[in-house]
């Protein structure tokens, strides 16, 4: 899951950062509403944390903007403006969470897992598939039930590919999904990943399809 986070505030900035990213998010940071323009139209992100007051115009403006260009990909706003009429005017401008600050990260986590079932259309908090279970809430997986236990990388290709069975993806689009800007991606950094997954969780449970990319298949995993 990619996350473009817009916060000029550095010590928040960096504390939603360092907190997602240890959840294997991959989180793109920019502080400026001219950064988060340029950002939006560069990648395809899952998911925008969107402050209201930032250098350049305010996040609102920016919503509104999104919304009007038909970008519909969910947006939390999280801002220091705590009245009922911000709240209003936030979600009314096109957000789809409001969160006031101060606030604790794991609320913020938990914000961000419910807006990601909701755009992939889920409301069950664990994914399944065949044998395999996922609960991105307490980062556990489990095969026929038994524990097993992932990195942070590995777990974040995992929940990229379970998140849309049946859907390939390719090399590069899995690395956007697990690396955030500047942080360092080997060569086959993917390939690596996906071969400690095979040998975790079982041989069959991902699928290369050759030239393209990884994908996981309902019919293939099932046993
Ligand atoms: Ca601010």
């Amino acid at each position: 899951m990619r996350i473009l986070l817009v916060e000029d505030d550095p010590m928040i900035g960096e504390a939603v950062r360092k907190g997602l990213r240890a959840e294997g998010l991959a989180l793109d940071w920019v502080r400026t509403v001219g950064d988060a323009r340029l950002a939006l139209v560069g990648a395809a992100y899952d998911l925008v944390l969107l402050d209201l007051g930032l250098p350049g115009g305010d996040g609102l403006q920016l919503l509104r903007a999104m919304r009007a260009q038909g970008n519909s990909g969910p947006v939390l706003i999280m801002t220091a403006r705590d009245s009922i009429a911000d709240r209003v005017a936030g979600l009314d401008a096109g957000a789809d969470d409001y969160l006031v600050k101060p606030f604790a990260l794991d609320e913020l986590s938990a914000r961000v897992r419910a807006l990601a079932r909701r755009s992939a259309g889920r409301a069950d908090p664990v994914l399944r598939l065949g044998a395999i279970a996922v609960d991105p809430a307490r980062h556990q997986v489990s095969v026929d039930g038994k524990a097993v236990k992932l990195s942070a990388r590995e777990f974040s290709v995992l929940l990229s590919l379970i998140e849309r069975p049946d859907t390939v993806l390719s090399r590069t689009q899995l690395e956007e999904r697990v690396y955030g800007w500047g942080e360092e991606v080997g060569s086959n950094a993917i390939e690596v990943h996906v071969h400690a997954l095979r040998r975790k969780l079982g041989a069959d449970v991902i699928q290369t399809i050759r030239g393209v990319g990884y994908t996981m298949s309902d019919k293939e995993s099932a046993r």
